[in-house]
C-alpha cells in the first residue's frame, strides 16, 4: 500500500457523534444507537478539549449527530462552548420524548441556529417501513416546525433504500414548503443494524436517482447533497462535460475550475468528501473517515483531530487513488471520485475495491498499463 502525501481539504467537515444512546431502535441505523450511553463517551471537560481541537482544524462544517445527542444533559453547554470556539455546529435530532418546543427553543438560546431531522419517506407508511418505528414520520414533521418556529435553518437526512427509491421526488414535495437549507441523501452502506434491514439498491438504480436528484436540484432551492456518493461527481461531469473536457483522458479539478470555477465548485459540494475532506469522531473520540467506517486512525484524547486527518497512515492512504483497486484504480475520474470506501469495506472486505454502486465503465480500463501509468 502506497502511502503518499496526497493533496486534501484544508477546513474538511466534521460529524462527531456525541452519544450512542437513543430511547427509539430504528432499523435502519447505521450507527447502532443503543438504549443507554457508552460509560466511556467523552466526558463534559472532554468533549470541551474535542471542541478546542475541532476548532483548530477550523472545518468547513460541523455536525453533532447521535445516537440521539438530546440524551447528553451537557448538549447546551456543548453547543455553548462551540459557539465560543467559532463554530457553528448542525444538530442532528431525533423525534423522541426529549424533543420539546422548550428544548428546541433552549438549544436556539445556547447558539444552535441549524437543526437536522431524518426523514426517510413522503408518507407515514413509506417513512415508518424504512425504520421500523411507529409515530415517529408525524413526530419529525412537528420537530420540523418547532425549529422552524424557532428561527433555525433546517436540513433533511434521508437515507435510500429499496424501499423508498420511488419516494425521492415526493419527499422534495414534502419538504418545499419548510425552510429547508440542505437535502442530504444518504446511499446506503450495510453497517450496524442497516446491514440487515436495509434493501440495497444496485448500481443501474443507483445511477437513475442520480438522475433524479439532478432534476430536483435544478428546481428547488434548497442544496442537494449526496453522502457516501462520491461517484455523483463522476455521473454530473459526464452528463454536463462539454466538448473541450470530453478530449481530457484524466480529469483533473483544475480542468473544471479554469474552465468555471462557480460550477465547479457547486459540482464538489454536491456529494460529501472522503478522507480528502471529511472527519468522523465517534462517542468515544475515535477518529474516522466515515461513520459507515469502523476503523479508527486514532484518538484525539491521544492524538489532535488535525495530526491524525492530515498524516495518519489511515487518512493518508485512503486519499491516495493510487491505492484503489479494481474498477475504481483504473478509473480516469478516481482523483475526483474514489468511490465509497466504508461500502467498499462493508460489502467486500477490501477497503480500497470498487464502489459496488457504481455502474460506470471506466474508458481508462481499454487503455494498455503503460498507457496508464504516463496519462497518456
Ligand atoms: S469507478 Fe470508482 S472512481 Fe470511477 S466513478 Fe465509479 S466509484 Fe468513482
Amino acid at each position: 500500500m502506497r502511502c503518499a502525501l496526497t493533496p486534501y481539504h484544508p477546513h474538511p467537515i466534521v460529524t462527531w457523534q456525541l452519544t450512542g444512546a437513543c430511547e427509539l431502535h430504528c432499523r435502519n441505523c447505521a450507527l447502532g444507537a443503543r438504549e443507554h450511553r457508552d460509560p466511556n463517551e467523552l466526558t463534559t471537560y472532554e468533549a470541551y478539549q474535542a471542541i478546542d481541537q475541532i476548532a483548530d482544524l477550523a472545518p468547513r462544517e460541523l455536525v453533532i449527530t447521535g445516537g440521539d445527542p438530546l440524551e447528553r444533559t451537557d448538549l447546551g453547554q456543548i453547543i455553548d462552548y462551540a459557539r465560543r470556539r467559532g463554530l457553528d455546529p448542525g444538530l442532528v435530532v431525533s423525534p423522541t420524548s426529549r424533543l420539546t418546543f422548550d428544548v428546541v427553543t433552549r438549544l436556539q438560546h445556547n447558539g444552535l441556529t441549524r437543526m437536522m431531522f431524518a426523514l426517510d419517506g413522503s408518507t407515514p407508511e413509506i417513512h415508518q417501513d424504512v425504520r421500523g418505528v411507529m409515530g415517529t414520520f408525524v413526530e419529525t414533521l412537528r420537530g420540523m416546525r418547532w425549529a422552524e418556529g424557532a428561527g433555525l435553518a433546517l436540513e433533511v437526512n434521508t437515507l435510500v433504500c429499496g424501499r423508498n427509491a420511488a419516494d425521492l421526488t415526493a419527499i422534495a414535495d414534502l419538504i418545499r414548503p419548510f425552510r429547508i437549507r440542505r437535502w442530504n441523501v444518504h446511499f446506503p452502506v450495510p453497517v450496524g443494524r442497516s446491514k440487515r434491514a436495509v434493501e440495497m439498491i444496485t448500481a443501474d438504480e443507483t445511477e437513475r436517482l442520480f438522475g433524479v436528484l439532478d432534476e430536483i436540484r435544478a428546481r428547488e432551492r434548497f442544496a442537494v447533497r449526496a453522502v457516501e456518493a462520491l461517484h455523483y461527481r463522476r455521473y454530473s461531469l459526464q452528463r454536463n462535460l462539454d466538448a473541450r473536457l470530453r478530449d481530457v483522458a484524466r480529469p483533473q479539478w483544475s480542468d473544471f475550475v479554469s474552465h468555471d470555477p462557480e460550477s465547479a465548485q457547486e459540482l464538489l459540494g454536491a456529494a460529501v468528501d472522503g478522507a480528502s475532506g471529511y472527519v468522523f469522531v465517534s462517542p468515544l473520540g475515535d477518529v474516522r473517515a466515515s461513520e459507515f467506517l469502523p476503523l479508527s486512525a486514532g484518538n484525539l484524547c491521544y492524538r489532535p483531530i488535525g495530526a491524525i486527518y492530515r498524516s495518519s497512515d489511515l487518512f493518508v492512504a485512503m486519499r491516495d487513488p493510487q491505492n484503489l483497486n479494481g474498477k475504481c484504480g483504473r478509473c480516469e475520474f478516481r482523483h475526483i471520485c474514489g468511490g465509497s470506501r466504508a461500502r467498499a469495506w462493508a460489502m467486500t472486505g477490501d477497503l480500497f475495491a470498487t464502489d459496488p454502486l457504481c455502474a460506470d465503465q471506466p474508458a481508462a480500463a481499454t487503455l494498455p498499463d503503460r498507457q496508464m501509468e504516463a496519462g497518456t
